[in-house]
């Protein structure tokens, strides 16, 4: 794929890029590996001055980072404005909290006869970040802020359509004050990713995308011997049983299924509800999809902008088509305008059956798949019956229920009579195809840590554990 900025809503290309050279590249992971050394030395207070200098900075910039955004991938101009938000919000979260999740951990050191005995979290080095253009702003923060705040750097390669916003990124940190190189943007295409990664220099890799993107990366990992998470996709279940509140479940799926276009991971894609509302649910719902704003998504007035890609609507139409062939039925929306960009209108597809491409694949794009459940085993088995394991959302206003659900979905992520989003303070990650590792938390902050053992014995003549360290 080229490294172009192409607006989705009108196919126009608008700026293309040349790709970093191998020496370029090589120059970068040598900046990244020297500012690990500066990095290092610092003290949490002055990296969490910097973050939250950061933080500052997108929030003065926030118009013009999100009209970058919007031209670049299609998403609407107030939900680009509210990642903006976020990002600076969880900038600041990571500076506030930094100093507790990475302190050190007493243990008994008694029980392993020594004089002090803990665990310290230690930065390991350069890592690098593959990230996707859904969430081009966020995706990219939440592994930059803890990262940069446990004293590590970061190398990003962004999706290749959202070259302006990862340059955007590759500048922000420096000029909030961390040292330079400590984040950088590489304009690199995907088959560069594999001289990153086989570079001594680089210790580990971060990939936000799709499992085949996974896939070759933790490849290419695991010959190396580098850690790695992945943040996948997902095929998430929305399940409505009879005691939900059905207003507010239609209410809340037609956000979950058309925020950001149908183009996020943890978007609900497959409905799954009880037979008894099903016609009632149903109909709510439908009626919602049908009536949202499809348009300019620079307007105020627009719910759902283009698709981000050609190629995107192309394969969201194509998995529409292939459950109409099979004998599906489109209750709403299901043909794509004649118009210049890559548009697709909200649409809910009932009747699907498992031979059908819907039923097993994720659908990136505002396409809700409806399915019938007999009871609750069957729900669980539908909703398990991916190979995805990302979010899961279950509408019910019965306690018990309520705790099977949570017992039983088999996802990274479960959320109750709401819809899966990611916040600074939860964990957030996937089980089965959709990846490994948790970002966000203090879980997100440790992941690329050395969780480092400590035992010491001897006699008593220094301070004891935590005295005076950065995090090193
Ligand atoms: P993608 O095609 O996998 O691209 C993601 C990133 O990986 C891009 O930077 C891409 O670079 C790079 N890439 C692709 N193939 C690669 C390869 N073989 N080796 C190395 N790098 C490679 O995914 P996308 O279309 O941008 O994003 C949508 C996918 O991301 C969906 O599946 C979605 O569910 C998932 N996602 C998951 C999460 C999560 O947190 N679990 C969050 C957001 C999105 P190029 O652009 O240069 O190809």
């Amino acid at each position: 794929m080229s490294i172009a900025t192409t607006n989705p809503a009108t196919g126009e290309v608008l700026k293309t890029f040349d790709a970093a050279t191998p020496a370029e590249i090589d120059a970068a992971i040598g900046r990244a590996e020297s500012a690990f050394h500066t990095l290092r030395g610092t003290t949490l207070e002055q990296r969490a001055g910097w973050l939250n200098a950061a933080a500052d900075l997108l929030d003065a910039e926030r118009d013009e980072v999100a009209r970058t955004m919007t031209t670049e991938m299609g998403k609407t101009y107030a939900s680009a404005r509210a990642e903006v938000g976020k990002c600076a919000a969880g900038a600041r979260y990571y500076a506030a909290n930094a100093a507790g999740f990475l302190a050190d951990e007493p243990a008994d050191a008694p029980a392993v006869g020594a004089r002090r005995a803990f665990v310290r979290y230690s930065p390991i080095g350069p890592v690098l970040a593959v990230m996707p253009w859904n969430f081009p702003l966020w995706q990219v923060m939440r592994f930059a802020a803890p990262a940069l705040m446990a004293g590590n750097t970061g190398l990003l390669k962004h999706a290749s359509n959202v070259p302006q916003t990862a340059l955007y990124l590759g500048d922000l940190f420096t000029r909030a004050g961390f040292p330079a190189g400590a984040f950088a943007t590489l304009l690199i295409g995907s088959a560069a990713v594999e001289q990153v990664l086989t570079d001594p220099r680089v210790r580990a890799a971060t990939l936000t995308g799709s499992e085949g993107a996974g896939r070759s990366v933790a490849q290419i990992a695991g010959r190396e011997l580098k850690k790695t998470v992945l943040e996948l996709g997902g095929s998430d279940p929305f399940v409505v049983m009879p005691s939900a509140d059905l207003d507010a479940a239609a209410e809340v799926a037609t956000t979950a299924r058309c925020q950001n276009n149908g183009q996020s991971c943890i978007a609900a894609k497959r409905f799954i509800v009880h037979t008894d509302v099903y016609d009632d649910f149903a109909e709510r719902f439908t009626r919602r999809m049908a009536a949202l704003r499809v348009g300019d998504p620079m307007a105020d007035t627009t719910d759902v902008g283009p698709l981000a890609t050609e190629q995107g609507r192309d394969d969201v139409a194509a998995q529409v088509r292939d459950a109409v062939e099979a004998g599906a039925t489109v209750l709403t929306g299901g043909v794509a305008p004649e118009r210049p960009g890559w548009w697709y209108p909200p649409t809910v597809v009932a009747d699907l059956t498992p031979r059908m491409r819907m039923w097993q694949e994720e659908v990136f794009g505002p396409v809700a798949g409806l399915y019938r459940a007999a009871d609750y085993d069957e729900a669980i088995a539908l909703a398990n019956g991916t190979g995805f394991g990302l979010g899961a959302n279950a509408w019910t206003r019965d306690e018990q229920e309520q705790q099977r659900f949570i017992a039983d979905l088999d996802a990274g992520n479960v959320f109750i009579n709401g819809m899966t989003t990611s916040y600074p303070q939860l964990p957030f990650g996937g089980v089965k195809n959709s990846g490994y590792g948790r970002e966000l938390s203090a879980l997100g902050m440790r992941e690329f840590c050395n969780v480092k053992t400590v035992w010491v014995g001897g006699e008593q003549a220094t301070p004891g554990p935590g005295a005076g360290h950065a995090n090193e």
